[in-house]
């Protein structure tokens, strides 16, 4: 007999998987099907970062096995890159570790800092990948409500306080997915406070940092006074400089968690192939594409959310990252209405409680497409006289 871990079966469903393989079928089935259920950035990696991997891949130096944790150069373009947008001082060496994208970083994180049976809390709704960590390291999960009457920020106060007892870590995610609600200094310092106050530790998901409104970019955690006594934020290159595909990403801030997060991957893994990370610190020193970037889903958001008003369809108004966070018709629920604009529209969407329970009546859309296959996406689903509350 093959041998199988419980674990594995206890992983949950990969909701993504999923949702991938039902418009697949559609398609398949000859189906013209406009994909906005996905979070997968659409535009190419800017041409100076592919022109500097090619040359890295060129250099023998960068065949060997790199350094485990992560080279000097990456970490230190790291360092130079919070400075830069976010005024923060990093230690290169002690308060920067390297990952091969932030996915892994988020499933290691339950496994280097907590044992079996401690509690994690977790937003919902939240990025469903948090929860593979949580199965892995065998730890039990509590979920905090993010309500749109609070501008989906956690109101720390509303916890139960045995929950917010037996707590270690605590995991937020600004610009949100699903959500692409923004943070603001407040409530970071606020988040300071609750973590010193009940010793949890906080993990910043900071996916989606470059992506707000023209006018202003997204604040860091690391910005609030105190914030790396008691927590770490990770940083993804996926989405900033379109890097989905590379796989680089780092972790800064507390200097416990950093080196725990780098102990278990000495254990993991080798580090990321160093002509990444030479191309990775080309992308940190060159952000000027990304106001390029920022300003397109940006209007695609305007062109998406204005084109769904005059159908009557009102969208949260979100500011982040490439969502646009949908309410459902009368008569829907998140499922139904997925399956209904799939079915009868031919637009795929991902249901708000893929999410967790908190993303119920909601659907997010993905502003992935170019501008004319949204205003088709909302022509299909208003021809679908539907009612909006
Ligand atoms: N966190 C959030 C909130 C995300 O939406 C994503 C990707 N969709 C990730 C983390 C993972 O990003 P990466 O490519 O760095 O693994």
């Amino acid at each position: 007999m093959i041998p199988n871990a419980g674990v594995l079966q206890q992983l949950p469903t990969q909701f993504f998987a999923h949702l991938v393989k039902q418009v697949n079928q559609k398609i398949t089935e000859g189906k013209d099907v406009i994909n906005l259920g996905q979070g997968n950035p659409d535009q190419p990696t800017p041409p100076g970062i592919v022109a500097a991997m090619q040359q890295a891949v060129a250099a023998p130096a960068n065949h060997k096995y790199s350094q485990f944790r992560g080279n000097q150069a990456f970490k230190q373009a790291a360092a130079d890159f919070y400075w830069e947008h976010y005024g923060v001082k990093l230690d290169p060496e002690k308060e920067i570790a390297v990952m091969g994208g932030s996915k892994i970083g988020l499933v290691e994180l339950p496994l280097a800092l907590l044992d079996p049976g401690d509690t994690l809390l977790l937003p919902d709704p939240g990025y469903p990948d948090y929860l593979s960590g949580v199965t892995l390291a065998k730890v039990q999960q509590e979920l905090i409500p993010l309500l749109p009457e609070n501008g989906y920020l956690p109101d720390y106060d509303s916890l139960d306080e045995e929950i917010v007892e037996k707590a270690k870590l605590l995991f937020l995610n600004y610009p949100n997915n699903p959500t692409g609600a923004q943070a603001n200094p407040a409530f970071f310092d606020e988040t300071v406070a609750f973590a010193k106050e009940n010793d949890v530790a906080v993990v910043h998901d900071f996916a989606y940092g470059a992506l707000g409104t023209e006018a202003e970019s997204p604040i860091s955690f690391l910005q609030s006074p105190g914030a790396k006594d008691v927590g770490i934020e990770l940083y993804t290159l996926s989405k900033t400089y379109n890097m989905a595909g590379w796989r680089i990403a780092f972790a800064a801030g507390n200097q416990q968690i950093i080196e725990a997060l780098n102990l278990i991957q000495d254990h993991l893994f080798v580090g990321l192939f160093p002509a990444l990370q030479e191309a990775g610190v080309y992308a940190l020193e060159s952000y000027e594409q990304v106001d390029e970037l920022v300003a397109l889903y940006n209007q695609r958001r305007q062109v998406f959310v204005k084109a769904a008003a005059e159908i009557g369809w009102q969208a949260y108004p979100s500011e982040g990252a490439f969502y646009a966070w949908m309410p459902v018709a009368k008569g829907y629920d998140s499922t139904s209405f997925t399956e209904l604009l799939l079915e009868e529209a031919s637009v795929a969407v991902a249901p708000g409680n893929g999410f967790g329970a908190g993303g119920e009546g909601f659907v997010r859309i993905g502003l992935l497409v170019e501008e004319e296959r949204l205003i088709e996406a909302v022509e299909r689903i208003g021809e679908l006289q539907l009612t909006f509350e």
